[in-house]
């Protein structure tokens, strides 16, 4: 029985170490070409390897990140259970960067940054917090624990999810037109929805209209979820007044990409959240343990639904 590691190999050291201490008795290699194909029964990676058909005793596979979109999952055997990354420090970054996000475009910096272009020292009007009504898509491990985090500055919350939701302090829409009355109701669109066929292309031209005027995007999802082309216009028209974009399709973009110099749109590489190596390693270290006491990971992906 053997654990595969297939990722970098520094990320793979702290994983090493914290398995010897952990789970001795679990064999841990992080080398494909070496390894008896036969005695591997758990793989962490990034992406499906080609040549995966030859793990034949495999029972999970661990993605080393947040989402499962970049899995192909017709390449896994329908026995394969497959377990997302949900570590304490994917999360706190995630709060972290919706904080800064929302922080960022309720008082307006994008504004600012461009009056200091212009040698300009002027104060705009500022909304207070408890007219700043914040949106999430997607009500999910991520998106409750931002929500959680922001709760002390005042802003009406409020979210949307498949299932209904309930959660303390925050308005829980769901479905078709709980997404309609969520949308005409928020002033900041946090996106923390995963990938999937649902939501390709789900921030198009249409939903963004539903938002007030003036209103701002988060984009902390996946890249193809968004519309680019709808953004911009959103932005030219002065229909949406500025976005943080975290996320592209492709990444990197362009270098010619209209997001790069648009002063209305804050872009960041894909940063908001990144796997922690240390705290990463406990997570699968206890979703293992929870493997071996007949539970259920935390994280268990429903393939059927995509995430
Ligand atoms: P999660 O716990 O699986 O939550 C997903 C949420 O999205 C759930 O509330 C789910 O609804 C909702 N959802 C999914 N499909 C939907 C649909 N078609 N319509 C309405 N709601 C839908 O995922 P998570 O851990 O919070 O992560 C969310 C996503 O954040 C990841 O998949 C990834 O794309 C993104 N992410 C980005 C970064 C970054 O650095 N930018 C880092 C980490 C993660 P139900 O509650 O009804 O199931």
């Amino acid at each position: 029985m053997t654990f595969l590691f297939n990722s970098d190999a520094v990320r793979g050291a702290i994983f090493a170490e914290a398995f010897a201490r952990a789970l001795p008795e679990l064999p841990f290699s992080m080398d494909p070409a070496s390894v008896d194909p036969d005695a591997v029964r758990y793989l962490i990676t990034w992406t499906i390897p080609a040549n995966l058909a030859r793990y034949r005793n495999l029972e999970i596979v661990f993605s080393i990140g947040a989402g499962v979109d970049q899995f192909t999952m017709t390449a896994l055997p329908d026995h394969v259970k497959v377990v997302r990354m949900v570590d304490d420090g994917i999360v706190r970054m995630m709060q972290e960067y919706a904080t800064l996000a929302v922080l960022t475009l309720h008082r307006q910096m994008p504004a600012y940054r461009a009056q200091q272009r212009e040698c300009l020292w002027r104060p705009l009007p500022q909304p207070q917090a408890a007219q700043r009504r914040i949106g999430v898509l997607g009500l999910g491990v991520l998106a409750q624990a931002v929500l959680e985090r922001l709760k002390p500055f005042g802003f009406p919350l409020s979210g949307w999810s498949r299932s209904p939701r309930e959660l303390d302090g925050v308005t829980c829409h769901h479905g078709a037109d709980g997404l309609d009355a969520m949308l005409g109701e928020t002033d900041i669109l946090i996106v923390l929805l995963p990938l999937t066929p649902d939501t390709r292309g789900f921030l198009d031209k249409p939903l963004l209209a539903k938002l007030p005027r003036g209103a701002a995007l988060i984009h902390t999802g996946r890249g193809p979820q968004l519309d680019h082309a709808a953004l911009l216009d959103a932005l030219d028209t002065g229909h949406l007044s500025a976005a943080m974009v975290d996320v592209t399709e492709p990444e990197p973009l362009p270098a010619d990409h209209p997001f790069w110099t648009h002063p209305n749109i804050v872009l960041t590489p894909h940063i908001a959240s990144i796997t922690q190596p240390e705290s990463a390693a406990q997570a699968v270290i206890a979703n293992l343990n929870r493997h071996f006491a007949g539970q259920d990971p935390v994280g268990l992906v429903d393939r059927r639904r995509g995430y």
